[in-house]
């Protein structure tokens, strides 16, 4: 019998569970009728890359993390490994804005805590007494909170200069989010592990990257962070190509979930109704909340309960001879205690290559997030405004842009706040108890791409009665 699969949501995550399910019907001749049911005019989410004038512009996502496996798989199975490429490694460094002055983050640190003590100790970033705070870390003991917000746990063992020039910095070009808030064990998982392990984090990490082979004789084929020479949106399309001809539905709102028999009617706002055996919910959770609100009051709650933030990208491309910095890193981030309107800027040209035209330069700025949301009210021309007026100071840049270009992200980043582990759970057992319905991205075991290409696979895995990864929740 045709089994009929409904994936809501045209994001990376549906696309990657609508693609798994291709690969299975294929592998095991399952008859599937598929159908991903998308809002948007275009496929994609949040990933959307715009090729102009020679420029490569990522409105959203630049990059995903090679070092969790699922996206570079999958990236290898559409036959999109020659298209990968590395970030240039020459240029690593990141720089804090502090104080009115770009100050590289020291050698070795690793995104919470030195490794490395040497330019640690001798790094401008830090005062004396903030140094001598983080380096207390090695003689304190062990915490006793399972569940502590990231804010708190770097205070406790390194001290507040830690949390405000670099752990809030960090984290909020990752996560946009208030680290007071934000769950160190939903995200940051291993940072709890190696306190339990090492007690201290210095030296937790410092055995860990002695024990890591060392650069050039690992192989290591990946840079931490890769991307496509034709921008994100390369894998989108590729994806894209491998669903039958009428599978995806575009300018469809799902409105209305309904239980029937023993599958489900979807329905959307401009009146269409597909009926499915399984259907997987790859949207936001706050979409999904909405959409199982008579099915099931308390996962809608939960669900519910998963805060979002929002977020804009202003992209600016230069003249290389206009811009008087010599841009020799990846970036910067701005600690909040800054008060600036960035958040962060990529050095986008720089990172990647073929991401401007020859004699120009990319660069990218990231604004909003969960602590400077209000700045979202302003219109396109003032967030350039303030954009451009703090590239001045930061990098001495006065020539007006040769491209501009600002993308804005309304609800789209998911906080996981203190309890969001627990929460998770308690989402997947309720989910698992709804035959035939499966939820899929990155509101629940990770938030970047990599994490949702993993959650949308085993979300059709589960649907489709793959044994070996059956009783996984989302
Ligand atoms: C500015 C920005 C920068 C980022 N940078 C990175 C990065 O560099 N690396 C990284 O790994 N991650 C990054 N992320 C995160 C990454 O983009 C996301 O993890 C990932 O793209 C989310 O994919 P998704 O499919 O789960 O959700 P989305 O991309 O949000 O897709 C959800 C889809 O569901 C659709 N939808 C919603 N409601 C309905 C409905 N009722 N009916 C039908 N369709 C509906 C939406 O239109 C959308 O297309 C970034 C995110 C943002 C916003």
């Amino acid at each position: 019998m045709t089994m009929r699969l409904v994936v809501v949501g045209g994001g990376i995550t549906g696309l990657a569970a609508a693609h798994r399910a291709v690969e299975i019907a294929g592998a095991r001749a399952l008859p599937l009728e598929l159908t991903l049911v998308e809002a948007r005019e275009r496929l994609g989410g949040t990933i959307a890359t715009e090729s102009a004038d020679g420029f490569v512009v990522e409105a959203g996502p630049d990059s995903f993390l090679s070092e969790k496996p699922w996206a570079l798989a999958l990236c290898g199975r559409l036959g999109l490994e020659d298209r990968l490429i590395r970030t240039d490694d020459r240029f690593r460094k990141v720089f804090v804005w502090f104080r009115g002055r770009l100050r590289p983050l020291p050698d070795g640190f690793q995104l919470l805590a030195p490794t490395r003590l040497g330019p640690f100790f001798a790094s401008s970033l830090f005062s004396w007494p903030g140094k001598l705070r983080m380096a207390l870390d090695l003689f304190l003991p062990r915490g006793t909170d399972d569940e502590e917000s990231l804010g708190s746990f770097v205070r406790r063992r390194l001290g507040r200069q830690a949390l405000e020039r670099v752990a809030q910095p960090l984290v909020a070009g990752i996560y946009t989010a208030n680290p007071e808030e934000l769950s160190l064990r939903a995200t940051m998982p291993r940072f709890v592990e190696l306190e339990k392990r090492h007690r201290s984090i210095i030296l937790g990490l410092m055995r860990a990257a002695r024990a890591a082979p060392q650069p050039g004789t690992s192989g290591a084929r990946w840079s931490l962070f890769v991307t496509l020479a034709g921008g994100m949106e390369e894998m989108v399309s590729a994806l894209a190509t491998r669903l039958p001809a009428q599978a995806v539905v575009l300018k469809q709102r799902v409105s209305g979930l309904q239980r029937v028999g023993e599958g489900w009617c979807v329905t959307t706002v401009e009146g269409s109704i597909f009926d499915a055996d399984r259907v997987i919910l790859a949207t936001e959770s706050h979409v999904a909340s909405r959409l199982l609100r008579y099915v099931d009051p308390s996962l809608s709650m939960l669900l519910g309960e998963i805060s979002y933030a929002s977020a804009a990208t202003v992209t600016l491309g230069y003249r290389r001879a206009d811009v008087p910095h010599p841009l020799d890193g990846f970036g910067v981030v701005v600690p909040r205690t800054e008060g600036r309107t960035l958040l962060a800027t990529t050095f986008s040209s720089v990172k990647y290559p073929g991401r401007a035209p020859d004699g120009h330069a990319l660069l990218r700025g990231f604004v909003g997030g969960a602590l400077n949301a209000e700045i979202l009210q302003e219109d396109d021309a003032s967030l350039v405004t303030r954009v451009r007026e703090e590239l001045r100071e930061m990098l001495g840049v006065t020539a007006a842009p040769v491209l501009v270009r600002v993308a804005r992200w309304p609800a789209s980043m998911p906080q996981y706040h203190v309890g969001h582990v627990t929460r998770a759970g308690m989402i997947g057992r309720l989910a698992a108890s709804l035959p035939g319905l499966e939820l899929a991205g990155g509101a629940y075991r990770g938030v970047g791409i990599a994490d949702c290409v993993h959650s949308g696979e085993s979300a059709t895995e589960r649907a489709l009665g793959v044994s070996e990864i059956l009783n996984q929740s989302p």
